[in-house]
C-alpha cells in the first residue's frame, strides 16, 4: 500500500470518446479505445444497511430492475465488508477472502466459472420499494469496476441467475417482453415492460428507468449516473529511470509543489541503483543529496517526492518538441506550434489503448491550461505492419532475424529500402525472402540505365505521354494512401515500357528520378546530379500529371448478335455512330454471324456495346 500519484484522465473519459468521431484512424483502434474508456449509462443507488450507518452503493445500467433486486454482492475488497459482517460470520467471511485473493479478475469474472459466494449476515433496504435483502460477499464483483458492489437481479442478469439457484435465493420476475407473466425458468435480460413493479407495472422499461431515476434523485438516494471503466492514471513509478515528480513534502506546508523557474529536476548521478532492489522503494530514496532539501514555502528541511514518472508520461508529450528539438526555455518551442497537430502518426497498434490514449489526453490538459490551441495531437493514425521470416516473427531467441546489415552490403541500402516498401501492403508488413530482393536489385539498374538513356530530339509519341502521366498520377495517389508497394510497381510498368528505347526524352527521366526519390533516396540524387538537375531533387516538387493527358482515347465495345457475345472492337471515344456500325460490321467472327441475316435492329448502347438483332 503506496501513496502514490495519479492523473485524473477520468476527467477527459467523455471528451476522449467524443473525438474519438474527428480523427482519421483505424476504425479497430478507435474501437479499442471506445471499450477501454467503456462509457456506461445508468444509475448511482444507495441502500441502507439494516443496523448500521453505513450505507451501500451500487451503479446500475438497469435501475428499471429494482423491484427484482433480492440481494446485495460486495467485492471481497470491499472497505464496508468488515464492518457489517455478524459475529456468527465473520469466520467464513473471512476464509472466503482469503481465497478470493488468489484468483485473477478474469478467473474471477468469467461467466462459465461455477459461482460462488458466502452471507455476510446483513441485509440492506431497497430505498424504493424498502424490501430487506441480504448482503453476500461474491468474487465473481470485483472492486475495479464500478463501486465493487451490485444489486443482484437475478431475473435479469445471467451470473446473478445462476448464483440465486445455487443458493437458493429468490428470483422475482420484472421485465416481460409483452407485460404477461413467463416465470423464473430462464433470466431475461432485454428491455421490455416492467411486471412485480407496484406503481410501475405496464409501463415500458426505459419510461420506468427514468421515473425510478428521478424518485431516487428525490429521495436522495442516486439517480441517473454515467459511469466510465477508465481509471485514473497512476504514474508512481519506483524507479529511477523517468522524470522526477517536481514535489516537495514539507511536515509543516505539506505538498509543495516546485514552481516552474525550479525545473527541471535532474535525475542525481550518486546513486546505488540496485540499493532498493526488492522493495517498494525507489533508488532515489537512498540519495541524501537529492531526497534532502529545504521547503520553498517555509524553508524548513523537507524531503523531494522519491518516486518517477510512468515511462508514458513522456512519451505523451515528446511530439511537441520535434519542431524545435534545441529549445532549451522550456518543455517546447510555443512558437513553433503552428506545425502542429501532428498530420500523420505511424506506429504499432498494440499502442491502442496506453500511449495513443495518454498523449490525447495529456494533450487536451496542456490545452486546457492554456499551452496548446489544438485538441488532438494526431489527425490520422496509421499502424506498420510487422515483417515475418518464414511466416514467424523475428526473435532472437528463435534465431531467425534478419540483419539489413548484410543486404545492405550487397545490394545498397536503397535497393534494402525499397525491398522492405515492396514486399506487401505497409500495414500488412509480410515475409521477409533473401531472393525477394533480386528482383528489385534488377528493378532498380533498369531505372538507372533508363536515366542514363541519350536525351530523345523528337516529340514524345501520344503513347508514352499517356503513361507518364497515368505513372505519375497512379503514384501520387498510391504515395498518400501509403501504398508503396502498388506505387513500385507502377514504376516498374513504366520503366519496361522503354525497355526497348534507345533514348528518352530529358522530361521523361527527370520525372521518373522525382518519383523514386522518396522510395531511393541516393539513387535519385546521383541520378538527378548526372541529368543536370540543379540544387539537389529533394528541393523540387513531386510531378503533376494532367489530366487530359491521362485518359485513354480509345474504347472497347463489345459486340452481340442477338444477345450473344460474337466479339469486340477497339475504336476512337470520338467515333459517330454510323463509323462505328461500318467497323463493327467488318470484324470477321461478326461478319461470319450476320452473313446470310436480315439485320432487323441496330442496337447502339453508347461506350459499352452494340447489339444486332437479326433473323
Ligand atoms: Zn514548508
Amino acid at each position: 500500500e503506496l501513496t502514490q500519484w495519479f492523473f485524473k484522465i477520468t476527467e477527459y473519459a467523455e471528451e476522449l470518446l467524443e473525438k474519438l468521431d474527428s480523427l482519421d484512424w483505424p476504425e479497430k483502434t478507435k474501437h479499442m479505445q471506445k471499450n477501454w474508456i467503456g462509457k456506461s449509462v445508468g444509475a448511482n443507488i444507495i441502500f441502507n444497511i439494516k443496523g448500521f450507518e453505513d450505507k451501500i452503493e451500487v451503479f446500475t445500467t438497469r435501475s428499471d430492475t429494482i423491484y427484482g433486486a433480492t440481494y446485495l454482492v460486495l467485492a471481497p475488497e470491499h472497505p464496508l465488508l468488515n464492518s457489517i459482517v455478524l459475529p456468527e460470520n465473520i469466520d467464513t467471511v473471512k476464509s472466503y477472502v482469503e481465497s478470493a485473493k488468489v484468483k485473477t479478475e478474469i478467473e474471477r469474472m468469467s461467466v462459465d466459472r461455477t459461482k460462488t459466494g458466502v452471507f455476510t449476515g446483513a441485509y440492506a433496504v431497497n430505498p424504493i420499494n424498502k424490501a430487506e435483502i441480504p448482503i453476500w460477499v461474491a468474487d465473481y464483483v470485483v472492486s475495479s469496476y464500478g463501486t465493487g458492489a451490485i444489486m443482484a437481479v437475478p431475473s435479469g442478469d445471467e451470473r446473478d441467475f445462476e448464483f440465486a439457484k445455487a443458493f437458493n435465493l429468490p428470483i422475482i420476475e420484472v421485465v416481460s417482453i409483452d407485460g404477461k407473466l413467463h416465470g423464473n425458468d430462464e433470466c431475461f435480460s432485454n428491455y421490455g415492460i416492467s411486471v412485480n413493479s407496484g406503481e410501475y407495472s405496464g409501463k415500458s422499461t426505459e419510461n420506468v428507468q427514468q421515473l425510478i431515476n428521478a424518485k431516487l434523485d428525490e429521495m436522495g438516494c442516486g439517480g441517473a449516473k454515467i459511469q466510465y471503466k477508465l481509471h485514473d492514471w497512476l504514474i508512481s513509478r519506483q524507479r529511477y529511470w523517468g522524470t522526477p515528480i517536481p514535489i516537495i513534502h514539507c511536515s509543516v506546508c505539506g505538498i509543495v509543489p516546485l514552481s516552474i523557474d525550479e525545473l527541471p529536476v535532474l535525475l542525481p548521478q550518486d546513486i546505488k541503483l540496485s540499493s532498493t532492489y526488492g522493495d517498494e522503494l525507489s533508488p532515489l530514496a537512498t540519495s541524501d543529496s537529492y531526497i534532502n532539501v529545504k521547503c520553498p514555502k517555509c524553508g524548513e528541511d523537507a524531503k523531494r517526492d522519491a518516486d518517477t514518472m510512468d515511462t508514458f508520461v513522456c512519451s505523451s508529450w515528446y511530439y511537441l518538441r520535434y519542431p524545435n528539438a534545441h529549445y532549451d526555455k522550456g518543455p517546447f518551442d510555443p512558437d513553433r506550434l503552428n506545425w502542429l497537430p501532428v498530420d500523420c502518426y505511424i506506429g504499432g497498434a498494440e499502442h491502442a489503448t496506453m500511449h495513443l490514449l495518454y498523449a490525447r489526453f495529456i494533450t487536451k490538459a496542456l490545452r486546457d491550461g492554456g499551452h496548446l490551441d489544438f485538441d488532438e495531437p494526431f489527425t490520422k493514425l496509421y499502424h506498420q505492419g510487422t515483417i515475418t521470416k518464414d511466416g514467424a516473427k523475428m526473435s532472437k531467441s528463435r534465431g531467425n532475424t534478419v540483419s539489413p546489415d548484410e543486404f545492405i552490403e550487397k545490394y545498397g541500402s536503397d535497393t534494402f529500402r525499397a525491398y522492405l516498401m515492396f514486399m506487401g501492403p505497409f500495414d500488412e508488413g509480410g515475409d521477409w525472402n533473401d531472393q525477394g530482393i533480386t528482383g528489385i536489385d534488377r528493378f532498380l539498374k533498369k531505372v538507372w540505365r533508363f536515366c542514363q538513356l541519350p536525351n530523345s530530339e523528337e516529340n514524345p509519341s501520344k503513347k508514352d505521354l499517356q503513361l507518364l502521366h497515368q505513372t505519375i498520377q497512379s503514384v501520387s495517389h498510391d504515395l498518400e494512401q501509403m501504398k508503396f508497394n502498388t506505387a513500385i510497381s507502377r514504376l516498374m510498368e513504366f520503366i519496361n515500357y522503354f525497355s526497348t528505347h534507345e533514348s528518352v526524352g530529358r522530361d521523361f527521366k527527370l520525372n521518373m528520378i522525382k518519383m523514386i526519390a522518396p522510395l531511393t533516396p541516393h539513387i535519385a540524387e546521383e541520378l538527378w546530379e548526372n541529368n543536370g538537375g540543379e540544387a539537389s531533387v529533394f528541393l523540387e516538387s513531386f510531378p503533376e500529371y494532367e489530366k487530359s493527358l491521362t485518359e485513354e482515347d480509345t474504347m472497347t465495345i463489345a459486340v452481340q448478335i442477338n444477345g450473344k457475345l460474337r466479339g469486340s472492337v477497339e475504336v476512337s471515344k470520338q467515333i459517330e455512330k454510323d463509323a462505328l456500325l461500318a467497323i463493327v460490321k467488318k470484324n470477321e467472327n461478326v461478319e461470319v454471324h450476320l452473313n446470310g441475316k436480315d439485320i432487323i435492329k441496330e442496337i447502339v448502347v453508347p461506350q459499352r456495346l452494340v447489339n444486332f438483332v437479326v433473323k
